[in-house]
């Protein structure tokens, strides 16, 4: 596996496997790799023949009081993890590489963009749009893979994808799970014991909500309060959002006629978690 800090050396590599013919698979990720990130490695790996991972923690996707200096990073051992699944090029650049002093263009999604973790967290989206598309530039990837666990950011990158005319196929995979159901994400690292206990409040809310939608609910608004009372009866949780949406749009749900997304974002402590299922066919 070859590491790259530099863009100008990861775009020529990435250029040259595309040349020689190879179909170029991208998973982007900010690192602290789990299980999580390893599926999308390993979807990657099967379907393409050059894989590269970028790592890096985006600046411009945290807002202030965030915790992009207290991210978890560990280049060593994730650099082991990616060698050992045959990833053939992980770029690594220092925030300087990315945004070089006198940066100042953005992708920003006027509306979608300002949805469920948009809304939480102003800027963040836009931060997320512009590394990707940046990404998508360096390397030029045939397909990109991303989790759906991130559900309002697949949303946010299929519609990026189409606006702006990527040849870049998106693949989204699902989501990885400890045994209790808890989303594998770089976060639960924050968690104390107990947080991390009262975590598993999110799948259980998601579950009897997908539980009501399959004893014939149908009502969006019916359907977040369940969710809503479910997380409710952790006191280790604050609630930050509950929401059905269409997947597409992230807008409300009135009545679910196919499908629909159920996602939740939750405070436990300073750690802010995500989850969500999609309910319909
Ligand atoms: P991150 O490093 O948190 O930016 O995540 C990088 C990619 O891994 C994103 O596309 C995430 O959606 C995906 N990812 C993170 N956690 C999981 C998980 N538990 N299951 C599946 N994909 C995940």
């Amino acid at each position: 596996m070859m590491v790259l800090s530099s863009t100008a050396r990861a775009q020529a590599r990435a250029l040259e496997a595309r040349s020689a013919g190879a179909a170029i698979g991208l998973v982007p990720t900010m690192g602290a790799l789990h299980e999580g990130h390893l599926s999308l490695v390993r979807a990657a790996r099967r379907d393409t023949q050059f894989v590269v991972v970028s790592l890096f923690v985006n600046p411009t996707q945290f807002g202030p009081g965030e915790d992009l200096d207290r991210y978890p990073h560990d280049l060593e051992q994730d650099r082991r993890k990616l060698e050992a699944e045959g990833v053939d090029l992980l770029y690594a650049p220092p925030v300087e590489e990315v945004y070089p002093s006198g940066y100042q263009t953005y992708v920003e999604l006027e509306e979608l963009g300002r949805r469920l973790d948009g809304a939480s967290r102003p800027g963040h989206f836009r931060g997320v749009a512009t590394v990707v598309a940046k990404l998508f530039n360096i390397v030029q990837p045939h397909r990109a893979y991303f989790g759906q666990k991130d559900a309002a950011q697949v949303a946010v990158i299929r519609r990026l994808v189409t606006d702006l005319n990527f040849p870049v196929e998106i693949v989204v995979c699902p989501i990885v799970r400890e045994a209790d159901g808890v989303a594998m994400s770089s976060r639960n690292a924050y968690l104390s014991a107990d947080q991390r206990r009262a975590a598993t409040v999110l799948y259980r809310s998601l579950e009897a909500t997908r539980s009501r939608y399959s004893s014939g609910e149908r009502s969006g608004p019916a359907l977040v309060e369940v969710l809503r009372q479910s997380l409710a009866s952790e006191p280790l949780a604050r609630i930050d959002y509950c929401a059905v949406v269409t997947p597409d749009t992230l807008l409300p749900l009135t009545m679910i006629r196919s499908r629909a997304l159920v996602a939740v974002a939750a405070w436990f402590g300073q750690t802010r978690l995500i989850d969500n299922t999609l309910l319909g066919d």
